[in-house]
């Protein structure tokens, strides 16, 4: 999980960044608006916390951009204005949550884990090829063919399931699956998807996990044969 600071206060930004860091949140911080805009067109944010006082560009205008973009991630402001007209304006222009400064770093971390939990829809039962993947009985088969998975397994493959043809780095793959952005870990992601090929693509004539050189891996199923697979 990764989450976007928009705060042109240093101390503020350090404290919540230090506080999120440790409650195991992958953070970037973002000093004014400008570069908020530009980090958060790059980086696929799980939420965005913003501070309407700005330097630059007022943090309305900062969410109305980035409201206004395909993929939006769930904004939280975190402002001294404590303004109705403020509050209302935000959350018309689609923020999801506002909190007053000054405020409770526990309070900001509920309501934090309540935004990221609410982004997060649970379909219940994923389905690649042949695959599937039931999230709910936390079951999967190949074929018909039940497969028993460890827990981590389990929950690499389903962050996998539901990102189809994209590549996700080996920080992706740990940042999701163990929730914490620790380099030291990325050597373990291919160790468990070596048990998953073994037990996903061993014996299969269509292997649904590829490696994606210099990025990491990502599970597809090959055109050619999508239509073959999906017959059976
Ligand atoms: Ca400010």
């Amino acid at each position: 999980m990764r989450i976007l600071v928009i705060e042109d206060e240093k101390r503020i930004a350090d404290f919540v960044c230090r506080g999120l860091e440790s409650a195991g949140y992958a953070v970037d911080v973002a000093n004014d608006g400008n570069s908020s805009l530009n980090l958060s067109r790059d980086t696929a944010y799980d939420l965005i916390i913003l501070d309407l006082g700005l330097p630059d560009i007022d943090g309305l205008e900062v969410l109305d951009r980035v409201r206004n973009r395909k993929v939006a991630p769930p904004v939280l402001i975190l402002s001294a204005r404590n303004a109705v007209d403020d509050r209302v304006k935000g959350l018309e222009l689609g923020a999801d949550d506002y909190m007053v400064k000054p405020f409770a770093f526990v309070e900001l971390l509920a309501r934090v884990r309540a935004l990221l939990r609410r982004g997060q829809p649970i379909p219940e039962r994923l389905q690649i090829g042949d695959l599937l993947l039931d999230c709910i009985r936390r079951k999967v088969t190949r074929a018909g063919t039940s497969i028993e998975l460890a827990p981590k397994e389990f929950s690499i493959l389903e962050y996998m399931m539901r990102n189809p043809g994209r590549p996700l780095s080996r920080t992706m793959i740990v940042e999701h699956v163990w929730d914490m952005d620790y380099d030291g870990l990325t050597n373990i992601v291919d160790v468990y998807i070596r048990h998953l090929r073994s037990k996903i693509d061993d014996g299969q004539a269509v292997r649904l996990i590829h490696t994606v050189r210099g990025i990491g891996y990502m599970l597809e199923l090959p055109e050619r044969t999508a239509d073959k697979a999906l017959e059976r």
